[in-house]
């Protein structure tokens, strides 16, 4: 099986991370590559910094 990562297929970007059991089966899967890793791990722990603001003005609010 074929393993693209989802970012760069929908950036229309080279995809291809690499192959995964079983070989002989050609189908694609899906995953993420190191650069997109890093990507959804930033973009993450922003909005996870965004909520706690969030709950702390609805906080300062009441
Ligand atoms: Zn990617």
């Amino acid at each position: 099986m074929t393993v693209v990562c989802a970012w760069c297929q929908r950036l229309g970007r080279a995809a291809v991370i690499g192959e995964k059991e079983p070989r002989d089966v050609k189908a694609i899967t899906h995953g993420i590559c190191d650069e997109h890793v890093l990507v959804v791990l930033a973009e993450a722990r922003r909005s996870t910094v965004r909520a706690s603001m969030a709950s702390t003005l609805e906080r300062k609010a009441s």
